[in-house]
């Protein structure tokens, strides 16, 4: 089944081809048609599945350009547990937004480092996030980043943001967003505690087992 079934934009599509992947993964094959029509997707594979451009092409589809007026305002968060991912994740999402064409701003955020370069690259507001949980909730504090706009949330590796202790920060997170989003969760393993994360956050999600 080539891209171009998933219901994909053609320059999406097209772009995932540019990159030489010509076929769709298992993971991309059964996640992708579900998102891009905005579903919630629980999605149990391992790293090296293809789910990285497998939820970045479901965000970037779901993208809109600001109004020609408007401020930027983040529009979808993709949430990972170190920031070794989010700069991969950043990556991904970069190249495929840049192959498509599409003008998306891509904010990568983590702790560790200052926050300083961060309250400035977020000044003239941003489409997409690529964070940790704990700077994100820094940078709300510092009214850097509003997260009332956003239409779509991924958790991704949702088992390690789990074992690394950041269900509370998951929580605080989740208490920002919009009642009604879309989340599209991945996670390694399907443990009682990722169960029970997609139990309360997911609505009538479409389950993807690999
Ligand atoms: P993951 O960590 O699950 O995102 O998997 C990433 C690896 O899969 C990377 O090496 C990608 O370049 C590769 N990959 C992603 N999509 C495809 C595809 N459709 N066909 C072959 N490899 C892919």
């Amino acid at each position: 089944m080539p891209f171009s079934s998933l219901g994909l934009t053609p320059a999406l599509a097209a772009a995932m081809v540019q990159q030489q992947f010509s076929t769709p993964t298992p993971v991309q094959t059964g996640a992708i048609p579900p998102a891009v029509a905005g579903r919630d997707v629980l999605v149990c594979a391992q790293t090296g599945s293809g789910k990285t451009a497998a939820f970045a092409l479901a965000v970037l589809q779901r993208w809109t350009p600001p109004a020609a007026s408007g401020a930027r305002r983040p529009q979808a968060l993709v949430l990972v547990p170190t920031r070794e991912l989010a700069v991969q994740v950043g990556g991904v999402l970069s190249t495929l937004a840049r192959a498509a064409g599409l003008p998306a701003k891509i904010s990568v955020v983590f702790g560790g480092v200052s926050i300083n370069p961060q309250l400035m690259a977020l000044r003239g507001g941003t489409d997409i996030v690529v964070a940790t949980t704990g700077r994100l909730l820094d940078l709300v504090d510092h009214n850097a980043l509003q997260l009332q706009h956003i239409r779509c949330l991924v958790l991704d590796e949702a088992d390690r943001m789990l074992d690394l202790g950041f269900a509370d920060e998951l929580d605080r997170i989740d208490a920002l967003l919009p009642k009604q989003h879309q989340s599209l969760l991945f996670s390694a393993t399907y443990s009682a505690g990722v169960r029970q994360l997609a139990e309360s956050r997911l609505r009538e999600p479409v389950e993807i087992t690999i």
